[in-house]
């Protein structure tokens, strides 16, 4: 696994940038959900979206922010939910999270600074390390909020997309002349 590369330009005591975000990136399994998933006898499982966050990526979408989720676990709830809501870049059964959104980020021509990504375990601190807003969800791991700019007030699974959604849009309109 590649490096994180070291905090440089940004300071975890500085406001997150919200406004030059191009890419808000996020794990799925407690980021898009409370990070539990129910298996049942035959062998199928089933996740739990909020509708809040469905709504929020779909505007942020209509607003031109490329949304993308990145899951270290292969799974057809997943999929299909993500087929519901048009998100455009969707990445499962990748553990190697920092490398997968920095190969993302260069198909789209932006750098680290164009880019948030959101994360509650291990393998997402070096990516929300490397992109100019790491955010995380309250209930976290340790190593994810060590690597947060931002740790949301909503949980996750309940709104916690929501919120980054909402702050992405409310910067980009007071960016308009
Ligand atoms: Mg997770």
């Amino acid at each position: 696994m590649p490096r994180p590369k070291r905090r440089t330009a940004k300071s975890k005591k500085s406001a997150p940038k919200w406004e030059g975000i191009r890419l808000f990136a996020m794990d799925v399994d407690g980021v898009l959900t409370d990070g539990t998933v129910q298996i049942s006898s035959d062998g199928s499982e089933a996740k739990a979206f909020s509708i809040l966050d469905g709504h929020g990526l779909r505007q942020l979408a209509r607003d031109g922010v490329v949304t993308a989720w990145i899951s270290g676990r292969a799974s057809g709830a997943t999929t299909r939910r993500a087929q519901e809501l048009q998100i455009p870049h969707v990445i499962q059964g990748r553990i190697d999270k920092i490398t997968a959104l920095r190969d993302l980020a260069e198909e789209l021509g932006l750098s680290a600074a164009a880019c948030a990504y959101m994360g509650d375990d291990d393998i997402d601190a070096p990516a929300m390390a490397w992109a100019e807003v790491g955010i995380a969800p309250p209930d976290a791991m340790p190593t994810a909020l060590a690597a947060a700019d931002y740790v949301t007030r909503r949980p996750a699974g309940r709104g916690a997309v929501r919120e980054i959604c909402e702050l992405i849009r409310a910067a980009r309109v007071s960016r308009q002349p």
